[in-house]
């Protein structure tokens, strides 16, 4: 069978490892080069979005997993890693992956809105609640990139091919329906 990796350098992997093994897939926590290669897609979480960059650059996973899409391996980035996949992040030079053809805002909530459940109605997949948390919005898509969910005109949910983001945390919610969704694109 397929195993998922689940980038654990930092943030919320705990519980995607936890709702990956609900769903019945085998998952695993990367912080190797090792580690990486002996899985068949990578889940890259929620947690501080600066801290998981300069963790994978100490660690030289970034080039690898860069050069593993290529070759065709799915990611999912939740909150902090939708901002790593993001090509560019709007008003901060801060490094990411920029593997998907999007423009994110970090904290695009505001403080106001630390952390709040909302209804999403999700493409392919139905309504659900989706839980955000100091969560990134995209503020525009372009290329290949396909807006799967909005919340108050907001994008926060985009796919683009084997790449998958989400602004909020489905880890941490008892919906497993968009790691099912995501498993199917391995
Ligand atoms: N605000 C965080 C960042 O910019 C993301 C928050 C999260 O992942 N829950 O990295």
């Amino acid at each position: 069978g397929k195993t998922v990796g689940i980038l654990a350098l930092q943030g919320a992997f705990r519980e995607h490892e936890r709702a990956l093994q609900k769903c019945g897939a085998k998952a695993r926590q990367v912080r190797t080069r090792d580690e990486l290669e002996q899985v068949d897609a990578l889940i890259i979480p929620g947690g501080e979005s600066t801290a998981i960059s300069r963790l994978m650059q100490t660690f030289q996973l970034d080039e690898e997993i860069i050069e593993r899409n290529r070759q065709g391996m799915a990611i999912w980035g939740t909150c902090a890693g939708m901002i790593l996949l993001a090509h560019e992040i709007v008003g901060i030079k801060q490094p990411t992956l920029g593997l998907m053809n999007t423009a994110v805002v970090r904290n695009g909530f505001g403080r106001q809105a630390d952390s709040f459940e909302a209804d999403l109605d999700i493409e392919g997949i139905g309504s659900g609640k989706g839980l955000f948390i100091r969560a990134p919005y995209v503020q525009k898509v372009w290329g290949q990139a396909n807006i799967l969910a909005c919340f108050e005109e907001k994008i926060v949910m985009v796919e683009e091919g084997k790449l998958l983001a989400t602004a909020f945390h489905p880890e941490l919610t008892a919906n497993l329906s968009i790691h099912d969704y995501f498993l199917q694109k391995i």
